[in-house]
């Protein structure tokens, strides 16, 4: 059975951040794993933000934070998360995003490159020396593999100085499976 894929080593490699983390951010909120788990995993005094543009998930996302009575700590946004600057001021801990479309919605409304750019931009203006950043992508059809070629450009631009870039990915699976990527900002 296969244990590991770039969604289940997201949470493996951020979950060392969440554990003395005051805000962290889950840019896509879709189902609401990754708020459940970032919520779950982070003190009880930790703000969590979560994005989505579809009310839908959002609402998937509320059920399932109230389920496990995790809601309270965290901030629910109907907005693009490249308006997270209006959004939140403090230092950011650590955020992930999960791209594509929602599973079992319109596959239509999905991220795009120039919103993730800017959206990936601002969080690495929040983040902490330390901080973490994940971002899964999709290069599995069309849209997605342009937005992987797309945010790939822009990661490889970034800093060397400033933040250490990363990836993960299974090399021995058919169709394209997800890929994972790690944005460190480096210690001052
Ligand atoms: N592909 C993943 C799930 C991704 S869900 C999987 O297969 O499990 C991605 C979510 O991002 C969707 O719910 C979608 O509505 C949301 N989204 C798309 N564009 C967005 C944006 N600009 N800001 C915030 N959320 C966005």
């Amino acid at each position: 059975m296969q244990t590991a894929n770039a969604v289940v080593m997201a949470q493996r490699f951020i979950k060392p951040k969440l554990l003395t983390a005051s805000l962290v951010v889950d840019a896509t909120a879709g189902n609401g794993k990754d708020t459940l788990f970032l919520a779950d995993s982070t003190p009880n005094t930790t703000v969590v933000w979560a994005f989505d543009i579809q009310a839908q998930a959002l609402t998937k996302t509320n059920e399932l934070l109230t389920k496990h009575k995790l809601a309270d700590k965290v901030h629910l946004v109907l907005d693009s998360h490249a308006h997270m600057h209006q959004y939140i001021k403090q230092p950011v801990d650590a955020a992930m995003f999960n791209l594509g479309y929602l599973p079992g919605g319109d596959h239509e409304v999905s991220t795009s490159s120039e919103t993730t750019i800017q959206a990936v931009s601002q969080t690495l203006q929040l983040l902490r020396p330390e901080g973490l950043i994940t971002i899964v992508a999709y290069p599995g059809y069309e849209h997605g593999r342009v937005e992987l070629q797309d945010i790939l450009h822009y990661f490889t631009s970034l800093s060397q100085k400033e933040f250490t870039v990363a990836c993960w990915s299974i090399v021995n699976q058919k169709n394209s499976p997800p890929i994972l990527y790690l944005i460190e900002k480096n210690e001052e």
